[in-house]
């Protein structure tokens, strides 16, 4: 039998993965006593397992505002949380991580990360 917890906050977070995670970090920001509930690990599911990209191209125009700000805050976690969540920008517009192969390798290199991603199922459009 699970035991009972009474927790006393303004607002109750469901869910650890990133959409809780920040959630919850953004209302404690703003002063509010957050309780976040995560039923496994914090960030072990989709958040956990995903490819890492984080992306301003290939958007919709009306979510490259929230896309821009969204990077900025990745090269802030140091700032916000203490660790840089591991987050490292490799590429720039696009383009696979750099390398110093010469030019020829590079539309090779796109052409795996597309079949990468389409034998995977991911459009690159979430
Ligand atoms: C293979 C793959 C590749 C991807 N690649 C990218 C990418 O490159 N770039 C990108 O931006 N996005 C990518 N995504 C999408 C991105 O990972 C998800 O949109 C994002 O992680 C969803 O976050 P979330 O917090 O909503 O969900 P999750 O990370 O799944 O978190 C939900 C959490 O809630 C918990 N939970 C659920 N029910 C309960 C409950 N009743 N009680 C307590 N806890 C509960 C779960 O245990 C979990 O930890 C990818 C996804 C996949 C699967």
């Amino acid at each position: 039998m699970n035991p009972r917890i009474s927790v006393k906050c303004d607002v109750l977070v469901i869910g650890g993965g990133i959409a809780g995670c920040a959630t919850a970090l953004q209302l404690a920001r703003r002063g509010k006593k957050v309780t976040l509930l995560e039923r496994d690990q914090a960030g072990t599911r989709a958040s956990g397992i995903n490819f890492g990209g984080v992306r301003q191209n290939g958007r919709d125009m009306r979510e490259l505002a929230i896309a821009m700000r969204a990077r900025a805050m990745w090269d802030e976690l140091p700032k916000l949380i203490g660790f840089d969540g591991e987050f490292r920008a490799t590429a720039t517009c696009g383009s696979p991580p750099m390398t110093n192969a010469p030019a020829s390798s590079t539309s090779s290199t796109l052409a795996q990360a597309s079949t990468a991603s389409a034998s995977s199922g991911w459009s690159g459009r979430n």
